[in-house]
């Protein structure tokens, strides 16, 4: 059976939920791909692109058309606030409350999401 989830359209609470269940292998809904430019989670599988060790899957953003691969990238923010992020254990929205408290920045859940996920 297919479904559809419309990520965009779920609250904080609902995220956090999904990102738990995938965590522990309950949910299947393949990657949790995310577009690196504009952050939204419309984003389709386009086709694949092979490498010397590996074939990674690429995705095209339905929201802004970018074309991307799941390769995180590590220098988008400094290691210190990744590191806090992925290390947190509070919810996706206290991370982030927190996360700009302490660094004095503006990131969104969903980005913190995305760290979470993509390391
Ligand atoms: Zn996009």
């Amino acid at each position: 059976m297919k479904f559809e989830i419309d990520l965009n359209k779920l609250n904080d609470d609902e995220l956090e939920l999904i990102v738990q269940l995938k965590k522990r292998g309950m949910l299947n809904i393949g990657e949790l791909a995310i577009c690196p430019k504009c952050s939204s989670y419309q984003v389709i599988r386009n086709g694949k692109r092979k490498s010397r060790y590996k074939t990674k899957q690429r995705y095209k953003c339905k929201s802004c058309n970018y074309k991307f691969t799941l390769n995180p990238s590590k220098n988008r923010y400094p290691s210190d606030i990744r590191n806090f992020v992925i290390k947190s254990k509070l919810s996706l929205r206290k991370t982030r409350d927190e996360v700009n408290k302490r660094f004095n920045i503006n990131m969104s859940h969903v980005t913190v999401l995305s760290i979470k996920k993509l390391g």
